[in-house]
């Protein structure tokens, strides 16, 4: 069986970029000269590591949304692994959403599930056969460190472990790309260490992630590619440190 166990394989990957957007522009309903994003434009290749930047309100958040397929551009076009956005169909969305991770600041977790059902439930959801369930889902607590800790809850661990059990979620599908929307918003300065250092572990991995963050310390020491956003423009595209204040 050419060594593989897994059944549901990520889709196959375009040589082009994994995620692209071709001047996109985002009017929120409602909403009329406020522009959200204007005339995006940038490319991120299988496997890069990049971080999106600005002050709150420049859209950040709204780049991130796209990329899911929350909420659609107002013009403009994004593509995911080849595939136009706008084309999907409506029942290939849950399908196509499979294929990405994502970690929100405030965690999102199941609050009366204990960590491992926090975990499989990503799993059960996307029904993934029963027998797997227990040793995925374990690898990944292992990969975050919290093999210990499989049967707390999560009012019971602090605001770094649930992150970690929020990454451990994320990641247990295997996605193709991570999106980390101010992973470590909530988080003291040991604990969005961790987190980022995890992040970086798993794009060692393979897998492409895009942080958006406000930690510039962080930016300046890891000197990624950072996307600087400033009022729904991309004012800057480069790798390097923190370039807004
Ligand atoms: P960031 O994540 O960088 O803080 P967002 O992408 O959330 O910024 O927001 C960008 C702009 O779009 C802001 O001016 C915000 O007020 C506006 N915005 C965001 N979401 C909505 C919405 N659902 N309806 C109307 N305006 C919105
Ligand atoms: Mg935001």
């Amino acid at each position: 069986m050419l060594g593989s166990k897994s059944t549901k394989k990520q889709q196959p990957l375009s040589d082009g970029p994994v995620i692209q957007f071709d001047h996109v522009n985002k009017i929120y309903d409602g909403t009329t000269e406020d522009h959200a994003l204007v005339d995006a434009s940038f490319s991120i290749n299988k496997g890069e590591f990049v971080f999106i930047v600005g002050p709150s309100g420049s859209g950040k958040s709204t780049i991130i949304r796209l990329i899911q397929k929350e909420i659609q551009p107002s013009s403009g076009n994004i593509f995911v692994a080849g595939r136009d956005l706008s084309k999907l169909k409506n029942n290939q969305v849950s399908l196509y959403r499979r294929s990405l991770g994502i970690v929100f600041q405030d965690f999102r977790l199941l609050p009366d599930r204990n960590v491992y059902e926090n975990v499989a439930f990503a799993q059960q959801v996307i029904e993934t056969p029963k027998s797997r369930i227990p040793k995925e889902v374990s690898k990944m607590l292992t990969l975050v460190g919290l093999s210990n800790k499989f049967r707390s809850l999560p009012t019971e661990m602090s605001g770094g472990e649930q992150q970690r059990v929020a990454l451990a979620r994320a990641l247990v599908n295997n996605p193709m790309i991570l999106l980390a929307d101010e992973p470590t918003g909530n988080l003291d300065p040991q604990n969005s260490w961790d987190i980022m250092n995890l992040l970086d572990e798993v794009n060692k991995r393979g897998t492409t992630v895009v942080v958006v963050t406000h930690n510039s310390e962080i930016v300046d020491r890891m000197q990624k590619r950072v996307i600087s956003v400033l009022d729904g423009h991309i004012i800057e595209d480069k790798k390097g440190g923190y370039v807004l204040g």
